[in-house]
């Protein structure tokens, strides 16, 4: 998207800023610095930032923008996701909502869609409700899961949804419900859904889970324990680059460690980007992965990225009009 061709007139930008400081009050920020809400720590800014902290909020801030004419996005832990070193124009809304409703006796459980999924994974246990363990090993939110189509070791989060409450946006917006299995259908992938433009906002998930034992629980919970040592070393800034499994081949593995720019120290035994020392710009990561991904073109492997790259791009600019 254009910073140019979202621009609107001044008066209307202060309309579009007004009419969320009236929902919101001072908790809109203008001209926020973006980079403490992404994992990799960097990132320029946003024009109108607001933390939601419940469903209705998250609504209510995408349809003020929508009325508008005005771009925005939906940030959850911001572990999965690259913002622009331009930053983002229009309205950043960063997801806080955190309920999660049991629906006693049975093991289904609505989750909002900011709850992360550490909390999840808490809170379900001490109710001895199992089965998504593996989340753990993932950082971020049950939102960004569900959008970027999160897996650990072959397991996703889509078997366990039996329904989405999504906002769709239009002049009026609706609030749906979707099973995954219409998703499949009309679009293809689940994934896909959520990279349309401009993007529906999950809101909420039903999720089927399991009576286990605390015990097995906890088994099942150890399991992860070094990858949940891991994703907490907050100089991992970037995990699972790519969609693809990196090669096996020993002669290519060789090639793939030669990559290597400054500040960044790929792992790529567990797909991940360590930065070791100070801080690496947004286009020096996107540079980075983008010449592994060339790399991989030249030896007829794919390596799609799988990364969100949010906010305003400036090189992607011709590849839109083109
Ligand atoms: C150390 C480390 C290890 C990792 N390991 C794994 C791994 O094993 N497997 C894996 O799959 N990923 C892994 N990741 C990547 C990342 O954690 C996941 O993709 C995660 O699910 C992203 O969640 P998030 O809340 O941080 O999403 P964000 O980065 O905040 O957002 C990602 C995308 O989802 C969209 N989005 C977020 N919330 C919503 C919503 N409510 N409605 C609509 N769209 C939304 C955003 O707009 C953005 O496009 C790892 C990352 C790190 C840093």
């Amino acid at each position: 998207m254009s910073i140019k061709s979202t621009l609107n007139s001044p008066t209307a930008e202060a309309g579009f800023a007004a009419k969320l400081i009236a929902r919101f009050g001072d908790r809109v920020s203008q001209n926020k610095v973006l980079a403490p809400y992404f994992r990799t720590g960097v990132g320029g800014v946003g024009e109108c930032v607001i933390e939601v902290e419940t469903v209705v909020e998250l609504i209510d801030a995408c349809q003020i923008a929508q009325a508008f004419h005005r771009p925005y996005i939906v940030v959850g832990g911001g572990t999965g996701s690259l913002m622009s070193q331009v930053g983002s124009p229009g309205l950043t809304v960063v997801n806080r909502t955190r309920q999660i409703l049991f629906t006693d006796p049975t093991s289904l459980v609505r989750v909002e869609s900011g709850v992360s999924n550490q909390a999840l994974i808490t809170t379900t246990a001490g109710r001895g409700l199992g089965g998504i363990e593996f989340l753990s090993a993932i950082p971020g939110t049950v939102g960004g899961a569900i959008a970027t189509n999160a897996s650990f070791q072959g397991q996703s989060i889509l078997p366990y949804i039996r329904t989405l409450t999504v906002w769709l946006p239009g002049q009026e917006g609706t609030v749906t419900q979707i099973r995954p299995s219409d998703i499949v259908a009309a679009t293809g992938q689940p994934i896909s859904l959520f990279k349309q433009t401009p993007p529906p906002v999950l809101l909420s998930v039903d999720l089927q889970l399991s009576r286990l034992y605390p015990d097995e629980i906890m088994r099942r919970l150890r399991a992860y324990r070094k990858r949940i040592a891991l994703i907490a070393d907050r100089t991992v800034k970037v995990g699972r680059p790519f969609w693809q499994e990196l090669p096996h081949d020993r002669t290519l593995r060789r090639e793939l460690e030669r990559f290597r720019a400054p500040g960044i120290r790929p792992r790529w035994s567990e797909s991940l980007l360590e930065v070791s020392r100070g801080s690496v710009q947004p286009n020096d990561y996107r540079a980075f992965l983008q010449s592994v991904a060339n790399w991989a073109k030249g030896h007829d492997l794919r390596l799609d990225q799988r990364l969100s790259y949010l906010g305003y791009w400036p090189d992607d600019e011709g590849k839109i009009d083109a």
